[in-house]
């Protein structure tokens, strides 16, 4: 789907935790519980899988 976010509106979209606040709450630490990473630069904007191979965003045991 075509859009039209600039780069900080994008990258707005990850959790915005601390790794240790998703901790707290159970949640990947690297994503925050959303299970992808919101990257930007240049215009180009993209979602990439959470490279920690997380269950949906909920932390490993
Ligand atoms: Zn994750």
């Amino acid at each position: 789907m075509p859009h039209s976010m600039t780069d900080e509106e994008w990258e707005a979209q990850n959790s915005g935790l601390s790794p240790d606040q998703a901790t707290a709450r159970g949640l990947c630490w690297c994503c925050g519980g959303k299970s992808v990473l919101y990257t930007a630069f240049g215009r180009v904007q993209r979602a990439v899988p959470c490279p920690e191979k997380c269950n949906n965003g909920k932390a490993k045991r």
